[in-house]
């Protein structure tokens, strides 16, 4: 059926929720987790990344990754830093930056107009829109457990060089 992005749960006419099939979502996030890990300097920046490669429909189920723009791993603290990384990770995504580590040539006119979408989004999203008890639910614990929700050093796969998230690597996961 699909995944779903939406802003949050505020009524906001000008932007469409972006709705993909289970196909392209997986193509989406593996273009923007390759560009995020690359374009990603801070702890913070990596952690933006790794929640998005935590979507991996091969482990979490088809058709069940969609999420609202305000469930990500935002502060307040330091929201315009984290909200400037992610429009940077998503214009070198834009540019098709590293897509040549995928095992296939994807649609770029399709997987672009979906990145441009989420990019309006984000551009959309301000520091009011932040929930952080989002980020203290998914850090909640992390340090104490035995696969943490961070793998903890930041490890980045070996054959495509992106973060791992807890279920490993998201194109990996994907070419089997
Ligand atoms: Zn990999």
């Amino acid at each position: 059926m699909g995944n779903t992005i939406g802003l949050n749960n505020k009524n906001r006419n000008n932007i469409k929720p972006l709705s993909m099939s289970n196909t392209l979502t997986a193509i989406f996030l593996e273009a923007l987790v390759l560009s995020g890990s690359m374009t990603a300097n801070t702890n913070r920046e990596k952690e933006l990344i790794i929640w998005l490669a935590q979507r991996d429909q091969e482990v979490v189920g088809i058709g069940t990754v969609g999420f609202d723009i305000d469930e990500l791993p935002w502060t307040t603290e330091s929201f315009i830093a984290e909200k400037q990384f992610l429009l940077k990770a998503l214009d070198n995504a834009i540019s098709g930056f590293e897509w040549s580590k995928l095992s296939y040539e994807p649609n770029n006119v399709m997987v672009i107009r979906r990145l441009d979408h989420f990019k309006k989004m984000i551009i959309e999203f301000e520091v009011n829109d932040v929930d952080e008890q989002q980020y203290l639910d998914w850090i909640e614990n992390n340090d104490q457990d035995e696969t943490p929700t961070i793998p903890r050093g930041y490890p980045k796969c070996e054959n495509h060089n992106i973060l791992l998230s807890c279920h490993g690597c998201l194109i990996c996961n994907n070419e089997y």
